[in-house]
């Protein structure tokens, strides 16, 4: 019988099929993933094999940060950390600029944030590129395979007061200033560059801190000087036809009475809960003259949060009143998505645990037979780096999730796999 060698390629998109698995679920042995994917067991076993061999992916009795111990035979699989290098950034309203060095496993390797207050574009684009540059000398700069950035939304610095010009607005929403940031950086680093709205990368960022819990439907809420949220559904964040950018701030709550925002309506959420809105309206009360111990002529948030704990009664009905809207809001979200989680972020959640249980206790309050068991776990954020680790894993995802290999490395590797893989096919 003639034999004849015929080469047959395992199919890529089963080597990235399986990459993506281990990528997105912690603690996933080999039988999780025949489970998952449905790839017959001779081809997950035969390329997980080669994945470790060529140390794309490392497998370990005891699970990334897990307590889990499993059968001596199966072993956890997951995403080297040391293959590489990513950066994560976060551009602030008017205030930090944060960079972060991460590895393939979003352990942070080095962080550094600065204050860009009064700063234009050009000289925070200047600032973000020396900040790279420092974090990225002492490394192979060939093993870091893009910059992940959270962007503002509108930026308003008020110059009136510091040189007495008209105050200086900019947009980070415009697509012109996101390829404009690109080309700047892409000048420089020559590396792909992720640009997304800050409130889906703290989701992002949440999301991976909660991986061990497998949640896929989450909601952040961040609470600061405005309101706005990032929304996860099914792992996926929701972008909408019209690129929602989590406009939450501008869900109305209370029409009739409520007070006016910038947008122009009335009853906002953001006019009713944000922190300038919280010191307004404990100054308006003051001003009617409630026993308080308040110092009016230097109140501010931190004052605000001592007077809490020491429970000032103004302190203590206004942001009563503050839980219930937050509440309202929630419950208007649970009606909508059904999050399994609800997560605070932003200024507000160094009200600390008494005010997060207020807020429980509200949302609890308002919800009825028909969502009661619906109702999510409401939680402030454990995290302060959710922004630009939630920056690195957008890069990430683009290597381990999305349709494409781009990155020289990553798929020159993955070439390799490909080109070992092929089986020999007698005929
Ligand atoms: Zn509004």
């Amino acid at each position: 019988m003639k034999i004849k060698k015929k080469y047959k390629s395992i199919n890529t998109y089963r080597v990235k099929q399986i990459l993506k698995t281990i990528f997105e679920n912690m603690n996933f042995t080999r039988e999780d993933i025949i489970r998952k994917t449905g790839i017959n067991s001779f081809q997950v076993y035969s390329i997980v094999a080669n994945l470790l061999k060529r140390k794309i992916i490392v497998e370990s009795q005891k699970g990334i940060s897990s307590d889990i111990r499993i059968g001596r035979r199966s072993k956890f699989l997951s995403i080297n950390p040391n293959m590489g290098y990513v950066i994560g950034v976060s551009i602030g309203h008017n205030d930090i600029l944060e960079t972060g060095l991460f590895d393939f496993a979003l352990n942070t390797l080095e962080s550094k944030s600065i204050t860009i207050e009064n700063m234009d574009f050009y000289e925070i684009v200047e600032k973000l590129i020396r900040q790279i540059k420092s974090m990225i000398k002492s490394i192979d700069k060939r093993k870091v395979y893009g910059i992940g950035i959270a962007r503002p939304g509108i930026t308003v610095v008020d110059r009136t007061i510091t040189d007495g010009n008209e105050p200086y607005v900019f947009d980070w929403e415009n697509p012109e200033v996101i390829e404009k940031l690109k080309t700047l950086l892409d000048d420089v680093f020559h590396l792909p560059i992720y640009i997304e709205p800050k409130n889906n990368v703290a989701v992002f960022g949440e999301y991976w801190n909660l991986k061990q819990k497998g949640y896929n439907n989450i909601v952040y809420l961040d609470i600061g000087n405005g309101v706005g949220a990032g929304i996860m559904i099914d792992g996926k964040i929701v972008i909408g036809g019209k690129d929602i950018r989590g406009d939450i701030g501008h869900m109305i709550i209370s029409s009739d009475t409520g007070r006016l925002c910038v947008c122009g309506n009335r009853g906002c959420l953001g006019a009713l809960v944000c922190i300038p809105s919280i010191i307004s309206q404990i100054k308006e009360s003051m001003e009617q003259g409630v026993i308080t111990t308040l110092n009016s002529t230097e109140l501010n948030f931190d004052q605000i949060i001592k007077k809490f704990d020491e429970k000032d009664k103004i302190v203590i009905n206004v942001l009563s009143n503050v839980s219930r809207y937050i509440a309202t809001g929630i419950i208007n979200i649970v009606n909508l998505f059904s999050p399994e989680i609800v997560i605070i972020g932003g200024r507000i959640k160094d009200l600390g645990n008494q005010f997060e249980y207020m807020i429980k206790q509200d949302v609890d309050k308002l919800s009825w037979v028909g969502n009661k068991k619906g109702i999510p776990e409401i939680k402030f954020s454990q995290m302060n780096d959710n922004l630009i680790k939630g920056a690195g894993l957008l890069v990430l995802n683009n290597i381990f999730s999305d349709k494409s290999f781009l990155l020289s490395e990553t798929d020159k590797t993955i070439s390799k796999i490909m080109d070992n893989e092929k089986e020999i096919v007698k005929t």
